[in-house]
């Protein structure tokens, strides 16, 4: 008998949830700019996970996050995406390639992620007058205390942007994880279902 101890298909969720409508950033705003980790081997797999540098979120919060992107201009950013919609079967991946003691940083795929809803994005701020992503206090998906949103260190222009990307993204209907500067979850994730559809099918 094999016992595995995670789930090998994404948990079953019953009742009434949103229907999917998964939209694409950049169709909405092609000024948004992306680096889709995770299609490259610059991630903590080591490895791509994903076939299509793209990102997709459900539509309420994709053009929640146009509302911000445009609301940064003026002050000389635009958002630089990570990830945004990311299927269970890579959720599942990231745990199993976790070690234990940093399992905080990673969603058990029991209960799945909120990227799998479509209604979690991670990001960063691009500077328009370097046409480079901004130093912040901590790497995206660096497991360390830098990544806490209320880590004292870094210098105070690092700490002031990363406040700056948390109080636009607030205003606008996101909450960060306290443990991951750049994770944001969109106020209505709980009405939509995990999902384990891959990008070249959306
Ligand atoms: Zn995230």
């Amino acid at each position: 008998m094999i016992i595995s101890s995670c789930a090998a298909k994404p948990p079953l969720e019953t009742g009434a949830f949103s229907p999917s409508e998964l939209v694409e950033l950049q169709q909405l705003d092609p000024t948004i700019q992306l680096d889709i980790r995770y299609a490259t081997s610059k991630n903590f797999a080591g490895r791509p996970v994903y076939s299509e540098a793209r990102a997709f979120l459900q539509r309420p919060a994709a053009e929640a996050l146009v509302k911000v992107n445009k609301e940064l201009a003026p002050l000389g950013y635009r958002l630089l995406v990570f990830d945004g919609y990311r299927p269970w079967s890579v959720t599942k991946l990231f745990w199993d390639i976790t070690p234990k003691q940093k399992k905080d940083f990673v969603a058990d795929p029991k209960k799945g992620s909120r990227h799998n809803r479509g209604c979690a994005v991670d990001l960063s701020l691009w500077s328009i007058a370097t046409g480079r992503e901004v130093t912040m206090t901590g790497e995206y998906d660096e497991m360390s205390p830098r990544s806490y949103v209320a880590y004292a260190g870094g210098t105070s222009e690092q700490r002031a942007l990363r406040d700056l990307l948390r109080s636009k993204m607030e205003q606008h209907g996101f909450t960060v994880l306290p443990a991951e500067w750049w994770h944001f979850d969109y106020k209505d994730w709980k009405s939509y279902r995990i999902q384990n559809i891959p990008f070249n099918q959306l």
